[in-house]
């Protein structure tokens, strides 16, 4: 799975004339965004990957064995949106895969998937897609990016943290949540007996269960800021399932709906789960037409129980989780975390601050994007991009183009989680798989573009 950058780059192309393209960060969306450049930029250009972590993997949330359990169902996984059972496929077609199948009951589009196997997969599409194009130069550089401006002669100019300076026609930003640290932090004792996990999702979830099974822990304290935990799938997988009644376009009148709906499906006995992918289908449209106090609002009310019922767990995990809470394995606490420190932490909660006391802490939390980082502050500072209002990221279209703070487009795109303030949903692997390929034909559509333009200007020099 590890490539080293000089496998990747032929020796027979001149960089000089080439399109250059960098793609900043080569987690499972800097992956992706260049899978969809190889199929759907039809023109020779030269791709730099920028990523200090040293391989390509898939992603750290994806392909890193600590994350272990993916909660998406096999048959939303397909990296190519035109064929949603390429996945499958591949799974099928995958020795190691049909022995392990032999323990997944059913149908395998509804089985779920431990990360390795899809970062395995999202990684060999990768290496096919370049297989089939020579005529495209592609670089792996082991280097943060430090800082992204104009560059004097047009396009954009991209400072690595070793000082080298390069110009490129287009940048995709995929930093998704942060430069990956390769150590795991607090690794603790082994055998430790009480051990916290920080964080309210479905990786914190995943890890609490492993460290009881495997005996590492005898008890787990899991720390959920809004004392939310994820909500379980259903047993197979379901559709979207809408309602006759028009869709509401407040945020009060959109959670009146969805609960008088699931309230519908509860007596009907049909699950939750369908009338939720329903809304995730309508909550871009319903995003972009709130004000911006309705938006502040979703994010400080609304968005731990939105979250806990998009990210939710297999139901095997789920039957475990309950079980555990029930027998006391688990204490679920509900806090802000003030001070993690080696022997434990300093929690506020309703009851004030409180040291709680541990032999290990692990922290799952996910992080947002730090537009403090220097990336972020020299892409604000020359106004090449502008941040939205809840400060999840930066502000972007469904392509995931970035407009500069005078409007116009100059080659940046930010792509996944960094548009999460603009489009709900887009950390998922589905939406992400779209949105890489839509910001593909973009950039190919503005490269054609631009040289028609600089080739008009020539000629009426
Ligand atoms: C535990 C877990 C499980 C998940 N399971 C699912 C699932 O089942 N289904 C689903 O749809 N989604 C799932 N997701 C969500 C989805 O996988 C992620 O949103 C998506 O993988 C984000 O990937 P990314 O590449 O944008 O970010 P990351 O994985 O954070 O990768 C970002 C990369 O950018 C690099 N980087 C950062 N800053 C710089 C810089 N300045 N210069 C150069 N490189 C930089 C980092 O080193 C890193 O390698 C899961 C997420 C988590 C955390």
């Amino acid at each position: 799975m590890t490539l080293a950058p000089a496998q990747l780059l032929p020796q027979s192309q001149d960089a000089d004339t080439l399109a250059r393209i960098a793609i900043i960060g080569r987690g499972f969306t800097g992956l992706m965004t260049a899978i969809a450049l190889l199929k759907a930029v039809h023109r020779p250009f030269h791709l730099v990957m920028f990523d200090p972590y040293p391989k390509i993997d898939g992603g750290e949330s994806i392909g890193r064995p600590a994350s272990g359990l993916l909660n998406s169902r096999v048959r939303d996984l397909s990296v190519d949106p035109a064929a949603r059972d390429d996945f499958r496929h591949w799974l099928e077609a995958n020795d190691g895969w049909r022995d392990r199948d032999q323990a997944v009951p059913g149908n395998v589009d509804h089985a779920f998937v431990p990360g390795e196997v899809f970062s395995a997969y999202a990684y060999q599409r990768f290496s096919e897609a370049l297989r089939e194009r020579a005529d495209v130069m592609v670089q792996v550089r082991a280097e943060s990016v430090a800082a992204i401006g104009r560059h004097s002669r047009g396009g954009l100019s991209v400072l690595s943290g070793e000082g080298d300076q390069a110009r490129f026609d287009a940048v995709f930003l995929a930093t998704g949540y942060g430069l990956r640290e390769i150590a795991e932090g607090n690794a603790g004792p082994t055998g430790a007996r009480e051990v916290q996990v920080i964080g309210g999702g479905v990786h914190a979830v995943d890890r609490a269960l492993r460290l009881l099974a495997a005996g590492e822990a005898s008890h787990v304290t899991l720390i959920s800021a809004s004392g939310f935990l994820p909500q379980p799938h259903a047993p197979s997988a379901v559709g979207a399932v809408s309602s006759d009644r028009p869709f509401p376009n407040t945020l009060r009148g959109a959670f009146r709906h969805l609960r008088e709906a699931a309230n519908r499906a509860a007596l009907e006995g049909t699950g939750w789960q369908g009338i939720m992918n329903d809304f995730r289908l309508r909550a871009r449209e319903l995003w972009q037409g709130l004000t911006p106090e309705e938006r502040r609002r979703f994010k400080r009310h609304v968005k731990p129980i939105y979250d806990s019922h998009r990210n939710r767990l297999p139901l095997g995990h789920y039957e475990r989780l309950r079980r555990a809470i029930d027998s006391g394995a688990i204490t679920v606490r509900k806090g802000k975390i003030e001070r993690i420190a080696t022997n434990g932490v300093l929690l506020s909660g309703a009851g004030g601050l409180q040291v709680l006391p541990a032999d290990r802490t692990i922290d799952c939390r996910v992080r947002p994007t730090d537009l403090d980082s220097p990336l972020f502050r020299s892409l604000l500072s020359a106004q090449l991009a502008r941040r939205d209002e809840l400060d999840l990221g930066i502000l972007v279209d469904g392509d995931g183009r970035v407009f500069s703070q005078t409007g116009a487009f100059e080659g940046l795109f930010a792509m996944g989680p960094l548009g999460l303030g603009s489009l709900p949903d887009i950390d998922l692997v589905p939406q992400i798989v779209v949105q890489a390929h839509a910001a593909a034909d973009a950039l190919g559509a503005w490269l054609a573009e631009t040289a028609s333009s600089k080739a008009a200007e020539s000629r009426t020099r």
